[in-house]
């Protein structure tokens, strides 16, 4: 049950800043040698808004028959789902060409191969405020003096993964509620009704229970298999321990800003739960989604999976009590990547001690304190000091204590009370 968020991104972008620093040498503007290629894009977006899956495909070389069935199933997904909003945008920003002799000699040099950073922003309709952000890495070769989309996959090899969609994997179905869009395979399809169902159920209980505004509109997206989870997560740990995540994108050019906000299942997992504990994840990933506005790159995993513990009432602290039965509980916060990483049991015990954190804090300041609390410690963007002194700042802030009383306080309140 874990936040998702695409770090390297975020990583990337300090990079960018300190590079931003050096100033540019003056220059004229060379002529643009992507010309082509931006203007292939631009057409291809105008057909995937408008729903013109002839254009669209125009723009698709035939070398490759599984990318261009998976172009047609982008398409057709999107159609289904319905879109406000689609753009694809050439960046240099962030990655110069990645183009190798590896792509010269599969596509040969007449077809001028280009291996470019694409960014792709849309709004699915009815649910994304802000555009979603995925990164593309297209090749894109020349045909006869036509530019045309060859792959999306070259750079698999290096881990550079194009961001990928539910329905790119096989056709979807789409169900809806109030507000809630369910897609999935259609052998998932019937499961809608309960899945609907729970997450209204869920949002009556956040409404109740979490003090902030958000959108209360989400998409929930089902893949049928951890494969498929996978590779749309672009995971860097095992999936295998978890039921659930609340996938969003960091937007660079938008301030850090974390954008198209989705609730994915691990649908092998999530569905051996029982229906009372599969009510609990959905209120769990929603706080998350409710609390991604408020959200920044300094907030901590162990902040994130509290509040959500809390507010979704998953009060288990069994590998606490037992690490206190035993005299080995290490009164530490969990660090971030104590969440993915280690034995099941380790994973579960940072979840609950970020449980009782956020219970100590409840319990002693109350819910707005540690809704305030939250929303301080996102307020922090390219700020310098690690995650921990800011979190120690917002805690100053809110709580009037500094990192050490907050966890020693926490501590010795796990102590006499659990
Ligand atoms: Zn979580």
């Amino acid at each position: 049950v874990s936040p998702v968020i695409r770090r390297f991104a975020v990583l990337l972008a300090a990079g960018l800043v300190a590079a931003a620093a050096v100033p540019a040498a003056s220059q004229e503007t060379p002529p643009d040698r992507f010309a082509g290629i931006r203007d292939l894009l631009a057409r291809r977006s105008e057909a995937m808004l408008a729903g013109d899956e002839e254009a669209f495909m125009a723009t698709v070389d035939r070398g490759d028959p599984e990318f261009v069935k998976r172009q047609r199933l982008l398409f057709e997904g999107f159609r289904l789902i319905g879109l406000e909003d689609y753009r694809l945008d050439l960046t240099f920003e962030y990655w110069p060409e990645l183009t190798t002799d590896v792509e010269i000699e599969r596509y040969g040099e007449e077809a001028q191969p280009h291996v470019l950073h694409v960014e792709e922003r849309y709004r699915l309709a009815g649910y994304d405020r802000q555009p979603a952000l995925e990164d593309l890495f297209l090749t894109f070769v020349n045909r006869e003096g036509e530019w045309l989309v060859a792959s999306d996959t070259d750079l698999d090899d290096l881990r550079m993964y194009s961001g990928r969609k539910l329905w790119e994997f096989e056709p979807v179905v789409i169900h809806e509620s109030e507000h809630f869009l369910y897609v999935s395979p259609p052998e998932l399809g019937p499961r809608s009704d309960f899945i609907l169902g729970a997450a209204e159920r869920a949002l009556d209980t956040l409404d109740q229970e979490w003090p902030e505004d958000w959108s209360r509109r989400v998409p929930i997206f089902v893949p049928e298999t951890t494969a498929q989870l996978d590779r749309i997560l672009q995971a860097t740990f095992d999936l295998e321990v978890f039921v659930a995540f609340a996938y969003s994108g960091v937007d660079r050019a938008r301030d850090w800003d974390l954008v198209g906000h989705r609730v994915i299942l691990n649908w092998p997992n999530f569905s051996r739960n029982s229906e009372e504990f599969q009510q609990t994840i959905l209120v769990h990933e929603l706080l998350h989604v409710a609390t991604r506005e408020y959200s920044g790159p300094h907030t901590s995993v162990f902040v994130d999976e509290g509040i959500a513990e809390l507010v979704s009432n998953d009060t288990d602290t069994y590998e606490i009590t037992a690490d206190l039965a035993a005299g080995r509980f290490d009164r530490a916060l969990p660090r971030d990547y104590e969440f993915i990483t280690g034995e099941q049991s380790d994973i579960i015990q940072s979840y609950q001690e970020s449980y009782t954190a956020m219970r100590f804090a409840t319990v002693n300041f109350g819910l707005d304190a540690v809704a305030d609390f939250y929303r301080i410690l996102g307020e922090a963007r390219l700020a310098p000091g690690t995650s921990r002194y800011h979190v120690g700042r917002a805690m100053e802030a809110t709580f009037d204590l500094s990192f050490p009383e907050f966890e020693e306080a926490w501590a010795e309140w796990a102590e006499d009370n659990l």
